[in-house]
């Protein structure tokens, strides 16, 4: 099946209110303008340098979206362009991102990273953590960063119960929260994270194929 039959077919089964964001991580700009020609317009990746050579070789309609880990080091070479960065784990981070986004006379919408996996290699901010940073004045102090919601990435399993609880777990705090974005759901489990409230999804190996 090529790309763009399965980019509709997964538009299809998604809800109007649900974005869908393309993962293009490690697949080449033609495999982008063929999602680009059938319509996708935003695309996430998650390495500075590879989302940097595929903004300048694309149309600037794309709205790219960091789904990644940010190193602070790295904010400044998308700060002039990113749409959304999806992957904030610290308040160190959202400082740098506000500092970069100032200079390029911008605001940049974040989303705070939220750890609610099992393993202990998933980047993310517990909930405390995370409660912490959104009602910290600090925080509040920040002009050109808007935390428009939160992000989260679930155990890689098969066991529905399992993902289940994590999504609701992630749903049930920002229900406590006045955002309105929750990215949620990858090519294996986005259905479920939709049921469970999901506003955003990121699917890469159900559009492009398997990743080398
Ligand atoms: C790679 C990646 C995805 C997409 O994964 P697929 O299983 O290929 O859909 C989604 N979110 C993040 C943070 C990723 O790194």
């Amino acid at each position: 099946m090529s790309i763009s039959n399965r980019l509709s077919n997964i538009a299809k089964e998604i809800p109007q209110n649900v974005t869908l964001v393309a993962v293009s991580k490690t697949k080449p700009i033609k495999a982008i303008q063929e999602a680009y020609a059938a319509g996708q317009r935003i695309f996430g990746e998650n390495r500075v340098q590879e989302m940097v050579e595929k903004h300048e070789n694309l149309p600037k309609d794309i709205q790219w979206h960091l789904i990644g880990h940010l190193q602070k080091n790295k904010v400044k070479y998308i700060a002039p362009f990113v749409s959304l960065i999806h992957g904030v784990d610290s308040f160190a981070t959202l400082k740098e991102i506000d500092k970069q986004a100032k200079k390029n006379n911008r605001t940049i919408p974040c989303l705070l990273q939220i750890k609610i996996a099992e393993e202990a290699t998933k980047f993310g901010l517990s909930f405390e953590n995370a409660e912490q940073i959104i009602n910290a004045q600090e925080t509040k102090a920040l002009s050109n960063v808007e935390i428009i919601g939160l992000m989260g990435m679930a155990t890689f399993t098969d066991n529905q119960t399992q993902l289940k609880k994590e999504f609701e777990s992630l749903k049930s705090f920002f229900d406590k929260t006045e955002y309105k974005t929750l990215s949620m759901g990858m090519s294996g489990d986005y259905q479920l994270a939709i049921q469970e409230g999901s506003t955003m999804v990121r699917i890469g190996t159900a559009i492009f194929g398997t990743r080398n």
